[in-house]
């Protein structure tokens, strides 16, 4: 897996030099089409475009097939390649309908949020959601290349950019406490961002390299998640929250439950949560709300059997997997975000 940062100017024609496609289709949202393609298509040969709407709620099979009847209808062949431009949801719905398409052809990622230069594009994991239900449907595939220009971010709105920074957040809570350290003292305008990306992808891309399709030590990725993707679930028809918005409430959750078990102390509880609060303030979660959120926990990918199973921190930059969670654990650190234990 080759993940480059650069400028797209500089990296796209590397990629391209000396292989020989026969057709490349960019897969884009309306606002990465707007953005971001006009730097890109310059950089093309002749090739299509594929817009769909942007947003989570169009992350699933209907939009697959959009995709794959246009690949179809331009009579891609096994020798084309799919460029993926645009954030963690076109890269996951783009990359698996590349993944599938005639049993697979070549795609590159150019990840144009925060989020998914940190996170999403690397590693590949690819799919998308089904019956309500996060991720539900999906492969591991390793694109041939990921291509991180941070110069996209220029015309990202601030809200998201917030969002991705969780999993800077989180790569810095499972394995290095001296970036702990430092993030926690810098406000988010004055981030070092490059520095951060090739920090988050270069901690991302040992793990996932140790472990590529998350029999054991990748887990350590989805701290935070477990809460938070059953929170990100429910919101998505009210009150929509953005994914990393979600896991910060996640992380703080399961810090929670990993001080209950006595993995976390309460100084690093304390230095946690102050923290995620002071990026994302504290949302408002309706407490008749819990039950419904701990039942999607059933769900979760990393469950075994009956027994929801997640990543807790055991201590600042170390974190374990596969530890059994109760619905009670998770009821009890909800209310504790809330503030009502
Ligand atoms: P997203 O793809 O929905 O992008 C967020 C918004 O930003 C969209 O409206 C998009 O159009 C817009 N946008 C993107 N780039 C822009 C730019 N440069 N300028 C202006 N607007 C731009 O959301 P995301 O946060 O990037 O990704 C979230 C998704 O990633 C979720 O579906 C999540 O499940 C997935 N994810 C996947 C992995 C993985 O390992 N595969 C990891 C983490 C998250």
């Amino acid at each position: 897996m080759s993940v480059l940062q650069g400028s797209v100017e500089q990296l796209l024609p590397q990629y391209l030099e000396g292989k020989d496609y026969s057709g490349i289709a960019v897969v884009a949202d309306k606002n990465t089409r707007k953005d971001c393609y006009p730097r890109v298509k310059e950089l093309l040969p002749k090739h299509h475009l594929i817009t769909i709407q942007d947003g989570e709620e169009y992350k699933n099979l209907d939009i697959c097939t959009i995709i794959w009847n246009k690949l179809t209808e331009v009579e891609f062949d096994r020798h084309a390649l799919v460029i993926n431009l645009g954030g963690g949801v076109i890269g996951d719905m783009g990359g698996f309908c590349a993944a599938t398409y005639k049993r697979g052809i070549d795609f590159i990622q150019i990840p144009t949020t925060l989020l998914s230069q940190v996170d999403a594009s690397v590693g590949g994991k690819l799919g998308i959601d089904f019956q309500g239900f996060k991720n539900h449907i999906g492969v591991f595939t390793q694109p041939c290349a990921v291509l991180i220009d941070p110069a996209f971010l220029a015309t990202l709105p601030e809200r998201e950019l917030r969002s991705g920074f969780a999993e800077v957040i989180k790569h810095c809570l499972i394995r290095d406490r001296d970036m702990w350290n430092r993030i926690r003292r810098m406000e988010l305008e004055e981030m070092p961002m490059q520095e951060l990306i090739n920090h988050s992808v270069a901690t991302k891309k040992a793990i996932v390299t140790e472990d590529p399709t998350e029999k054991g030590l990748r887990k350590i990725l989805n701290f935070g998640h477990t809460v938070g993707h059953a929170v990100e679930t429910f919101h998505l028809e009210k009150d929509r929250l953005l994914h990393g918005e979600a896991i910060a409430i996640g992380m703080i959750c399961e810090a929670y439950i990993a001080y209950s078990k006595g993995m976390l102390t309460e100084t690093e509880l304390g230095e946690i949560e102050e923290y995620i609060f002071s990026v994302y303030g504290a949302v408002q979660l309706d407490p008749q709300d819990f039950a419904a959120i701990a039942a999607l926990t059933g769900q979760d990918k990393k469950n075994r059997g009956n027994t929801v199973r997640a990543a807790l921190l055991n201590g600042i930059g170390d974190c374990s997997y596969d530890i059994p969670l109760t619905k009670k654990d998770i009821l009890k650190s909800l209310k504790y975000y809330c503030g009502i234990l």
